[in-house]
């Protein structure tokens, strides 16, 4: 990975989302809370690979994807899309870059117009974007994205309206809308997550096949990390609105070195009856973004807190025998 240059590059990457002063904070010039709720984050994603960034709800995953997609101002740090800072880069300036980073959200129905068909609907983007030079051309493009999604034969789908479609056929024609662009980057988020259990591998297998075929880079989002082993590269943890470990999947997964990855690892239920059984995850409700524990934001969850972890906050550093693979804990 680390031999091509990045195609995302995010640094001390915050947002804070302020919640206002009350009157009597003003008068006592107490300073204004705010949610933190990505709070300095950095990583590269590469050409080709899937970065996933995985965490409890609550974490910052969702926020952090949305702040790569720049549909939400940063409060602080940096992200460089294809070597251009794009930080604070005006709409009029992003707007070429939005159609080569493409999100795919959770929830398909919520992501289509009701009113417009799926032929429509893709239609909209390469009309947008200037992708098509006649109605010809546009509709051969509809067709043809249709087809590579699976929802075929294509010509019976293009006049369909979204209530008409299944959730997973709904999911494919989101992602159909989103690949019609020829996209760089593809920002998914929990995209499987509203799907029905039987589909949901069949959606996961898609997405990889697609990859290989557009030769996509994803961020993954998810909260689920058997869904994660599936499909991602390598694998960012969140917790509390930091990155807590990453690295290669097969290292995270196969040799876990923060408590918090541990326990989300043995929170994955596994066929076997015999193999690991599902753990509960760790003790306590994630805290609070606006006031985050001192130290590491997990020692009040941390079977293996000390008196340095209330006190002083643990960076990423590289765990000996593998430079790829990152932890931010005092005792690892
Ligand atoms: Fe636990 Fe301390 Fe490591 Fe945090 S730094 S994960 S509290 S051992």
């Amino acid at each position: 990975m680390t031999d091509s240059q990045p195609l995302v590059t995010v640094r001390n990457l915050k947002k804070h989302f302020p919640l206002g002063q009350g009157p009597i904070d003003k008068l006592l010039h107490r300073e204004a809370l705010a949610v933190r709720a990505v709070d300095g984050v950095d990583f590269d994603i590469y050409p080709g690979e899937t970065l996933g960034l995985a965490g409890e709800s609550g974490s910052g995953k969702t926020t952090t994807g949305r702040l790569v997609l720049r549909l939400l101002e940063p409060t602080d740090g940096t992200i460089l899309f294809d070597g251009q800072d794009i930080t604070h880069l005006p709409e009029s300036q992003l707007r070429p870059l939005r159609r080569r980073m493409q999100p795919i959200f959770q929830d398909p129905t919520a992501s289509l117009n009701p009113r417009m068909t799926i032929g429509q609907a893709i239609a909209h983007g390469l009309r947008i974007h200037g992708l098509a030079q006649n109605a010809d051309e546009e509709r051969t493009q509809v067709l043809d994205i249709l087809a590579k999604v699976g929802l075929t034969p294509p010509e019976q789908f293009i006049n369909k309206y979204p209530h008409q479609l299944s959730g997973g056929q709904r999911q494919r024609a989101v992602i159909a809308r989103a690949l019609v662009l020829r996209p760089d980057l593809v920002v998914a988020d929990e995209p499987i997550a509203m799907a029905d259990v039987s589909v949901r591998a069949v959606l996961l297998k898609l997405m990889r096949d697609l990859q290989k075929e557009f030769g996509l880079t994803y961020l993954f989002i998810t909260h689920d990390l058997a869904t994660a082993k599936y499909i991602c590269d390598r694998i960012a943890i969140m917790y509390l609105g930091k990155i807590v470990e990453i690295g290669p999947l097969p290292q995270v997964y196969g040799n876990p070195r923060h408590p918090y990855t541990e326990a989300l690892l043995a929170a994955v239920p596994v066929p076997d009856p015999e193999a690991r059984r599902e753990q509960p995850l760790p003790k306590g409700e994630i805290p609070s973004p606006i006031h985050p524990p001192s130290g590491c934001r997990f020692h009040p969850r941390c079977p293996l807190a000390q008196d340095i972890c209330r006190t002083q906050t643990p960076e990423l550093h590289p765990i000996e025998g593998e430079p790829e693979h990152f932890v931010a804990c005092h005792l690892r």
